[in-house]
């Protein structure tokens, strides 16, 4: 660890890195801040951390300052030399992948057990998130997920039934995960500021509830909540067995999407779990 790392204003200027909005690209530069984010996770020597979007390594520092190893993929080629930098200040420390967070196979380069720390572009943050709660195998390869979001993305992933914010991102990290929000940041802490605030969202995996399908969960959610508005006896009507199901359940087909508990889509999904084999 460097005892005095050059400001990263300096630093972007030194390198040219203008912020890309096509990359989605809001630093931040504020060391303390980047130093509350990083310590999330609760991570420290022997740690290994994959990390999205390093930009120009303000994050990648506060987490090497820890005594996690990292490794970080990064699309924009223009911030490979200031990452370089760091690489240097921490021999055999970080890796730098130059890439889309999109295509690589995150698992095969981290291995099991890594933590996942991002100050996300927006554009593909969900499609991320996504991808790393799904599939079939759990628990999964990450031990845990600390995520900079919009706010209202982040409301969506912590959300409670009832609520205008509930939907199927609220019901993919919940059911079998234990998602909150770790800390709210203001718009004026990024450059450039976003036009929205910011939160970052701490994950980290739960057991798997028995018997459920991920991909049957999946089509009930967007079956559901595709209709949000129409009572479930519509909006079910294509998922195969599903309006059985509810009557099974003791679940009124009059009810709305919204109003079903994560624990009530888990049950719809196992008791439909055997129409998809
Ligand atoms: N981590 C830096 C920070 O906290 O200041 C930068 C965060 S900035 C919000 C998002 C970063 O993700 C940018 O550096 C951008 O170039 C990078 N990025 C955008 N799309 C990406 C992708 N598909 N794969 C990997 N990196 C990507």
């Amino acid at each position: 660890m460097s005892d005095t790392p050059e400001p990263l204003r300096q630093l972007i200027a030194r390198h040219g890195l203008s912020a890309s909005k096509a990359l989605g690209q809001n630093f931040i530069l504020d060391r303390q801040l980047l130093a509350r984010i990083a310590a999330i996770p609760g991570i420290g020597p022997g740690d290994r951390v994959f990390e999205v979007g390093p930009g120009p390594g303000g994050l990648t520092r506060a987490l090497l300052d820890t005594g996690a190893s990292v490794v970080a993929v990064e699309r924009d080629s223009r911030c490979l030399p200031a990452l370089a930098e760091l690489e240097v200040d921490h021999p055999g420390k970080l890796r730098l992948i130059e890439g889309d967070a999109l295509a690589i196979d995150a698992a095969a380069e981290v291995g099991e057990g890594a933590h996942i720390v991002a100050n996300l572009p927006y554009n593909v943050g969900t499609a991320l998130l996504l991808g790393w709660l799904g599939g079939e195998a759990w628990p999964p390869w990450w031990r845990s997920l600390t995520l900079m979001f919009q706010k209202e993305v982040a409301e969506r992933i912590v959300a409670r039934p009832d609520t205008s914010a509930y939907g199927r991102l609220a019901v993919a990290a919940q059911w079998r995960s234990a998602p909150r929000i770790a800390m709210p940041v203001h718009r004026s802490s990024f450059v450039p500021p976003p036009k929205v605030a910011s939160a970052v969202v701490h994950i980290v995996p739960a057991d798997q509830p028995e018997g459920v399908d991920p991909a049957v969960l999946e089509r009930l959610t967007a079956a559901a909540f595709g209709q949000r508005r129409k009572m479930l006896r519509q909006s079910l009507k294509g998922v195969p067995g599903a309006i059985v199901a509810l009557a099974t359940l003791g679940i009124d087909p009059q009810r709305r999407a919204e109003t079903l508990s994560v624990g009530d889509y888990v049950a719809l999904a196992r008791a439909l779990s055997p129409f998809s084999r």
